[in-house]
Order: structure tokens, then C-alpha cells, then sequence
């Protein structure tokens, strides 16, 4: 696909730069997390450097295709001005022409103030192109898993090109699942297996060896046989597991298991519990974490480990002493990650706050801040605005 690189003669073009700027807001209207500002700085300045005019879109919110100024953007500019360090302008409609200056950026109000938007309406998409658009950047991962007008449409409506954020994604994902250094290790943790089943089928077909934990890692081990009392553990998903192992022996990935485990009679942040044997689960009890002797089996298997790619934490990791599983691994991993032996790439759901909460989401090779896209991505799913910035260069 084509990068800024191939974006040459940009002065005085209008170039529609799709972002995902859906940041988390507290109740006084403050942002309380900028990485997705941050992260899309560099295009932004890149941009403006070449004297490109710049029109940002952006969804906020849900505002389920009505003007509902609940969900406007106009709150953000402020916010970009400082985390950017240049001028940012706010255009009350996303379809209005800007009228912009060379060098000059404005963000355009919400685009799901559109019905077309989430329809991909081709008239809306037009309408979207048209106003004086020249060029479009999609530096939106999170957001190319859905067939938007913004995401997928524009890159069929106009020259497209990625951000330099998507490509450093695209990088990092391609680095842990296209051509990895191997051995690679997924590590696949959280609650539940029923929302991580094709994350788990396409696994198992990619890597050597696949580690998994927290709740989800009970359904599993009842599959192989054990009782595991109280806790959770989803039972009617046992054939899907036996699947998964099946299909991993054929796969020649090797399935790890937690051995021990920390199992409380109360789900309660400092509660007492004690480390059993996943064989001797008391009636009682329910698995909150991995075990001392999981995490020292964890550690070997990742000794030896060249690439990893992880999903969801291996314990309740919100309560102490609960995360003390979760803590060890990334821990662990991140020392590796420092001294060169290792790249993690993480993402998805609970992972990038399990990872902060053990001190060492810098210290990644790369973690993904998408949520649904990156999940998609690990199910082996092709996404329609990428694929679209693909065949826009095929096209050409
Ligand atoms: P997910 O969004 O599927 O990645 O799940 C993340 C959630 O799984 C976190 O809120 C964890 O507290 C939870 N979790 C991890 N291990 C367990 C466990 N053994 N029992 C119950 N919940 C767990």
C-alpha cells in the first residue's frame, strides 16, 4: 500500500486525514488518555510541513447518525493544539468545504453525525470526496476493521494513503503474525474463550506454541478433565476447546496449561486464598490467578521465545494480590524486550491496562490501542479499509 513516502507533491492539496480521535473522557470533559492523539502527531506534521491543508475525520461516540452535539468533536481542538504542538482549526460540519491555507488544519466535526457514514452510503461518500477532497490518509487502525464511509469508502473515492501510525501497526502485526522471528509464543488470556474462538482457531494454525490463562484457561482445563469448584468456567464450551487442542496437534503448536493456581472462596480484592494444584480445586474455590510454579513454566517457555504476541491477562489483575501472574509475565517479558532477545506485540481488550498496571506498556515492542481491529487482526480477518488501501495500489 502506498505511505507518506509515495505523497510527494502535496502543497495546496486538501487531503481528508482519517483518525481514530474516540478518546476517553471523564465526567468534567477532560481526556484522560491522549496515546490515540499522540500517535497520529507525526502525520500531522508531516503533513503540514509539505503544505498540505489538512481536514481531520473523526467518530466520537455513538451518536447513531443524528447532529446529537453530545458527541461533538469541537470540545478536541484545544486538546490537539497541545499535544501536537500547531494550530488546529474546527469545521462545524464534516461535509462543508474547509477553505483552508497551505499548512493549515482543521478538525471536522463528528462523522457519525451521518447516517451515511456507518452505511457507507456511496452518495455520502461522494459527498465526503467532494467537497475538495485531493487526497486521502486513513491513520486509523482501530477504526479499519469497520466498512465505514470514512474508512473503507474514501479509499475507494480518492488517491489513498496509510498515516505513518497505521504503518507502524501494520509493521508491528506483520513483525508478529506474517514473517515472525521464531519461536513464536501467543500468550491468550481474559475471562472467557466464547468471545476469543477464531482469535484461538487462527492461533493455534500460526504459532509454536500457545500459552493460555485467566478464566478463559478453565474451560480448557475442564476439557482435559479437571473440576475446578467455583470457578468460572464456561462448560458448554468444552467441544470447542477439545477442537482447539485438536486442531493444535495437528498444527504441531504446543498447547501450555496452568499447572497451580491462587483459588479463593471470595472474589474480593486482598481476599485469603491458597495455591492448589488445578487437579485439587476445592469445591469452594475459585481460580483468580496463575500459580508460583505456571509462572516459572511461563518464564522457560518464553526463555527461548524470539517473538510474542499477547491478548488478555492471566489473572484477575484489577484486585491484588491477583495480578501477581499477570505482573511476573510482562515483567519478564519486558526485561527480554530491553535486552533485544525478545519483541512482544500486545493488544486488545483489557491487555493494554494489564500491562500499564504491571508497570510496562512503554516497554513493549508494540502495543495496539485497538480494541475490535486488533482482535479482528488476530483472527486471521482481512479489514475492509486496509484491504481498500491495497487495492488502491493494485489499481494504480
Ligand atoms: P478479556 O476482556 O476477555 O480479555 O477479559 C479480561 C478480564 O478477564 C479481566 O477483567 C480479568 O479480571 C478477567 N479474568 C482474568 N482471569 C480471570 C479468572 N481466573 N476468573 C475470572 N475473571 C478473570
Amino acid at each position: 500500500m502506498k505511505t507518506l513516502d509515495d505523497l510527494k507533491d502535496v502543497k495546496g492539496k486538501l487531503v481528508l486525514c482519517r483518525f481514530d480521535l474516540n478518546v476517553p473522557v471523564d465526567e468534567a470533559g477532560n481526556v484522560t488518555d491522549t496515546t490515540r492523539i499522540d500517535r497520529v502527531k507525526d502525520t500531522v506534521v508531516e503533513l503540514r510541513d509539505k503544505g498540505a491543508k489538512v481536514a481531520i475525520l473523526s467518530h466520537f461516540g455513538r451518536p447513531k447518525g443524528t447532529c446529537d452535539l453530545d458527541y461533538s468533536l469541537s470540545f478536541l481542538p484545544s486538546v490537539l493544539e497541545k499535544q501536537w504542538g500547531v494550530p488546529v482549526l474546527f469545521s462545524d460540519d464534516c461535509l462543508c468545504d474547509p477553505e483552508l491555507s497551505d499548512g493549515e488544519i482543521t478538525l471536522m466535526e463528528n462523522v457519525r453525525f451521518y447516517e451515511g457514514e456507518e452505511a457507507c452510503d456511496p452518495e455520502f461518500v461522494a459527498k465526503l470526496a467532494g467537497g475538495a477532497g485531493d487526497v486521502f490518509v486513513n491513520d486509523a487502525f482501530s477504526a479499519s476493521h469497520r466498512a465505514h464511509a470514512s474508512t473503507e469508502g474514501l479509499a475507494h473515492a480518492l488517491p489513498a494513503y496509510a498515516g505513518r501510525a497505521l504503518q507502524r501497526e501494520l509493521d508491528a502485526l506483520e513483525m508478529a503474525l506474517g514473517e515472525p522471528e521464531r519461536p513464536v509464543v501467543a500468550i491468550v488470556g481474559g475471562a472467557k474463550i466464547s468471545t476469543k474462538l477464531d482469535v484461538l482457531n487462527n492461533l493455534v494454525s500460526r504459532v509454536d506454541v500457545l500459552i493460555l490463562g485467566g478464566g478463559m484457561a478453565n474451560t480448557f482445563l475442564h476439557a482435559a478433565g479437571c473440576d475446578l469448584g467455583a470457578s468460572l468456567c464456561e462448560k458448554d464450551m468444552k467441544d470447542q476447546a477439545i477442537t482447539i487442542f485438536e486442531k493444535a496437534e495437528e498444527s504441531g503448536c504446543a498447547i501450555f496449561l496452568p499447572s497451580d493456581a491462587k483459588a479463593a472462596v471470595e472474589f474480593k480484592a486482598g481476599t485469603t486464598y491458597d495455591e492448589v494444584s488445578v487437579t485439587a480445586v476445592p469445591s469452594d474455590r475459585m481460580i483468580l490467578d496463575i500459580g508460583a510454579q505456571s509462572i516459572e513454566s511461563i518464564k522457560g517457555i518464553l526463555g527461548h521465545a524470539k517473538t510474542i504476541v499477547w491478548n488478555g491477562p492471566l489473572g484477575v489483575f484489577e484486585m491484588s494480590p491477583f495480578d501477581e501472574g499477570t505482573n511476573a509475565i510482562a515483567q519478564y517479558a519486558a526485561a527480554k524486550v530491553k535486552s533485544g532477545d525478545l519483541k512482544v506485540i500486545a493488544g486488545g481488550g483489557d491487555t493494554v491496562s494489564a500491562l500499564a498496571h504491571a508497570g510496562v506498556v512503554d516497554d513493549m515492542t508494540y502495543v495496539s490501542t485497538a480494541g475490535g481491529a486488533f482482535l479482528e487482526w488476530l483472527e486471521g480477518k482481512d479489514l475492509p479499509a486496509i484491504a481498500a488501501l491495497e487495492m488502491m495500489d493494485e489499481e494504480e
